[in-house]
């Protein structure tokens, strides 16, 4: 079963006077949605016992939960003092993951900082196998594809992080890619050589449960620019190119919509979308 569900909380939960992320999990269910990304990109900063609740609600309504890591870490600074604060960070993650019962944290690996790709990817490989080390099998670890050159992540990139421990899963957010690769990701070929790399890279089991992030971006000669809705069909990439692809390879990801503001409306219609798809002929 593919699930699917939106990263934070979209400008119509809000507008219908919720307030707490943990009143949610029901709305979202109510929708027809079944996964839900909490959103710690500024910080961990949720108390365990919202946390709990959180969780407890997610539960109830079976929303898959999964947790996005901090935007600072940084898994190739030259800095050990930093290095060991983006260890702290990953840490903080997953412990803030258990209480939600979230079993992914979705982690940036970090930029380049000046340097060649090769020596960063190097820095990156060994503070993320520690960090892997340190993990127990309660949460997956999932290094994300990043939409800028200066990143690191690119497919390669993911590839090799993803074989540093044979628990991590990739995160393989499709409007980054078409974002870095300036729009090569515009067919349903496209796509299935992604998915084809991937599972050269790190098998189809894993490939199959990849985590997914979907939504149109715009991009300029370095990369992402900044989310738009599935609404704005002059950015890409299609989530319709996806679609022959799942079916093909009998993917089982989450798919998490990042479109700005309308996310969980997005997600339902990519749910929709998969659904109604005419596969095999
Ligand atoms: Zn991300």
């Amino acid at each position: 079963m593919i699930r699917f569900g939106p990263g934070g909380n979209p400008n119509d939960f809000y507008e219908q006077g919720y307030k707490s992320t943990f009143e949610i999990m029901k709305w979202l269910f109510d929708m027809g949605l079944n996964a839900y990304e909490y959103q710690c990109g500024r910080g961990v900063l949720v108390q365990e016992e919202s946390a709990r609740k959180i969780g407890e609600q997610a539960k109830l309504h079976d929303i898959a939960m999964s947790l996005h890591a901090p935007y600072f870490i940084n898994l190739a600074g030259e800095d050990e003092e930093k290095l060991e604060k983006s260890k702290m960070h990953i840490l903080k993650s997953v412990e803030a993951a258990k209480w939600m019962g979230a079993d992914r944290v979705i982690i940036h690996p970090g930029s380049l900082m000046k340097d060649t790709r090769a020596n960063a990817l190097d820095r990156a490989l060994k503070v993320f196998r520690e960090v892997c080390d340190d993990n127990d099998d309660a949460v997956t670890l999932c290094p994300e594809l990043m939409g800028k050159e200066g990143q690191l992540g690119n497919i390669e990139e993911i590839i090799a992080l993803s074989n540093v421990d044979e628990r991590v899963i990739p995160t393989i957010d499709f409007g980054h890619l078409n974002a870095r690769t300036l729009g090569a990701l515009n067919s349903v070929d496209a796509f299935d050589s992604v998915v084809k790399q991937f599972i050269d890279g790190i098998g189809l089991e894993r490939t199959r449960k990849m985590h997914v992030h979907f939504s149109r971006i715009e991009y300029t000669g370095k990369g992402e620019k900044r989310h738009w809705t599935m609404e704005d069909v002059q950015f890409g990439p299609d989530f319709n190119h996806l679609i022959p692809v799942l079916y093909k390879y009998e993917m089982e990801p989450i798919i998490i919509c990042e479109s700005d503001g309308t996310m969980a409306k997005d997600a339902l219609l990519m749910k929709e979308m998969y659904k109604h798809a005419n596969h095999g002929n």
